[in-house]
């Protein structure tokens, strides 16, 4: 279809009535293409089916379309009363009510149920009198006239749509924060947050779900096979007798080492969007699966957005301010009481005068030098912190990557990939570009932008967990480890070991210190993405403002 008639294509009826109950909500679901069957959308969409079961031979619901103009839609029900065929709406909620007043119609309901009459009038040849909207909550009928002025509503309404079908920007979110609270697609919307973006005053609700829905499933055993089996997953693993798991409460799945997957397994995983990302045995990243083509316009906002070097060199400030204060409060507060000595205190201050510079860094590349200089003091410092009462094969001398060569590298390498596969995940959920990212290098073996905002999270959401786990002697020196002379990796034992204090820690609620709400490692890792993305879509200044304490 070419562009000026994908701009003509017919407006569904439904979509003109999310455009006049907010133009951000008909942005997003029409030209983003973000749609949310939450709770309310299946309220709506079950009243609808019970009706159509109930109600008598005269009610009937059928589509009708216009080229004229340029509308189609599913009339809930029509009625022959006094000679005259009238269109019913039916609503789960309450009409608008004020004091001393009959019961009234909502704007956005009155232009949905006139536009709906201006397709049965083209198709009847016949002039409509007046439609009606049974407004369930209140057991109450309200009538609208098909006046001149409502009837206009309705093609400026059609217009103002056009219009925004064509838009390169999503439109500032709504004046009355009331509607976003019954707002479908508020925890992509992000109001809240951008209100108080806008004024430090506003108190922001929390609308964005605090936990994420299913779990992660990990596939460990290199003798596993997952197939499926009508709407579950299937797993087999050695011995074992199969295990089913049904799809819907699965959000990812992670496939480490050898554990093969079926055509049928990825087909389920294609249709209920799961995506799935495969490990060698060691914890290096492989490749991802992921569903569907992505939302365009969101990605061509992204390569247009960081390929501005300012932009690049302010988010990446922030990144670099943000991951080197964490580690520095890590080891401020693992250090309080007496563990502090003369060369951790040296450190501290080195790491306290890098993190001076980070802010008036001129270049990206000076930045990635500092946030190198950091880490390194930082790795040093880390055996500092351990108990003095640890297995010494558990002491690391200095970080090493590619590959591990020591236990407590081999858990910190094993942790900062699951960290990927979970901050790729939240990428993929917003819709962004994981390839184009803003600190990163480019390189083939990891996506910049998963690398990026990654970096927020290493400390507090691995780091700290490595360390305790360590001090609470949970590692077995002996079991968890594979040992060669040129590498330490994770064996099964230790990778299981590794994936429940993981998934642990990505349920653990925090509260955001800048937004003051509680929510999850997991769904920070998303807010954060989504707050990336409006600094370039939105009002800037939220993205990587979070801290441990
Ligand atoms: S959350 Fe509010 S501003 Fe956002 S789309 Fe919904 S109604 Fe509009």
């Amino acid at each position: 279809m070419s562009a000026a008639a994908e701009n003509d294509a017919l407006l569904r009826v439904s979509a003109l009535h999310a455009l006049l109950y907010c133009e951000r909500l008909f942005y997003l679901e029409e030209v983003e293409e973000i749609r949310i069957a939450d709770a309310s959308v299946y309220a709506g969409r079950t009243l609808h089916e019970e009706l159509a079961g109930e109600e008598g031979e005269e009610q009937r619901s059928f589509f009708l379309s216009s080229e004229k103009l340029g509308l189609t839609g599913k009339l809930d029900a029509v009625r022959h009363r006094n000679g005259n065929w009238v269109v019913y709406e039916h609503k789960r909620g309450k009409p608008l009510l004020r004091k001393g007043e009959e019961p009234q119609a909502w704007e956005s309901d009155i232009i949905q149920v006139a536009a709906y009459s201006l397709l049965l009038e083209e198709y009847l040849d016949k002039e409509l009198q007046e439609a009606r909207i049974r407004y369930h909550g209140q057991n109450t009928t309200v009538i609208v006239p098909l006046t001149a002025e409502n009837r206009n509503k309705v093609i400026a309404g059609i217009d103002k749509a056009r219009k925004l079908r064509s838009a390169t920007s999503r439109p500032p979110v709504c004046e009355s924060s009331k509607k976003c609270l019954r707002c479908s697609l508020a925890p992509v919307c992000l109001p809240e947050e951008e209100r108080f973006a806008r004024s430090s005053e506003w108190e922001p609700l929390r609308l964005f779900p605090p936990e994420i829905e299913g779990a992660a499933l990990h596939v460990t055993g290199h003798q596993a096979r997952l197939g499926r089996s009508g709407d579950a997953f299937k797993l087999e693993e050695g011995e074992n007798a199969a295990r089913k798991l049904p799809s819907a409460d699965i959000h990812s799945i992670t496939i480490h080492g050898n554990g093969q997957v079926s055509t049928q397994a990825l087909h389920l995983c294609a249709g209920k969007g799961i995506h799935l990302h495969w490990f060698s045995g060691g914890g290096t990243y492989l490749g991802s699966f992921s569903p569907g083509p992505g939302p365009v316009q969101r990605r061509i906002r992204q390569y247009q957005a960081l390929t501005d070097p300012g932009l690049c060199l302010r988010l990446s400030r922030r990144t670099v301010r943000a991951k080197v204060e964490s580690q520095l409060r890590f080891l401020l507060r693992s250090t309080r009481g007496g563990k502090r000595n003369d060369r951790i205190e040296a450190g501290i201050e080195e790491i306290r005068s890098l993190l001076k510079t980070a802010s008036t860094a001129e270049g990206v590349d000076a930045l990635r030098g500092l946030e190198g200089s950091a880490a390194q003091t930082y790795f040093d410092l880390l055996p500092g912190i351990l108990n003095d009462d640890i297995q010494e094969e558990l002491i690391p001398s200095g970080r090493s990557r590619r590959p591990p060569k020591d236990r407590f590298n081999a858990i910190l390498s094993f942790g900062y990939s699951m960290l990927y596969r979970a901050v790729f995940e939240a990428i993929l959920a917003v819709g962004l570009e994981p390839a184009f990212g803003y600190l990163h290098t480019p390189r083939s073996s990891a996506h910049p932008l998963v690398m990026d905002v990654l970096e927020l999270f290493r400390v507090s959401v691995w780091d700290i967990v490595a360390v305790s786990s360590i001090n609470r002697k949970q590692w077995n020196a002996e079991s968890d480890f594979a040992v060669t002379k040129e590498k330490v990796w994770l064996s099964d034992e230790g990778r299981k070991k590794a994936i429940v204090l993981f998934e642990r820690r990505m349920q653990d609620k925090w509260k955001h210190p800048v937004l003051d709400y509680s929510l999850s490692w997991q769904r920070t890792m998303e807010l954060e993405v989504r707050l990336l993305e409006k600094e370039w879509t939105d009002t800037p200044g939220l993205f990587a403002q979070s801290r441990i304490r």
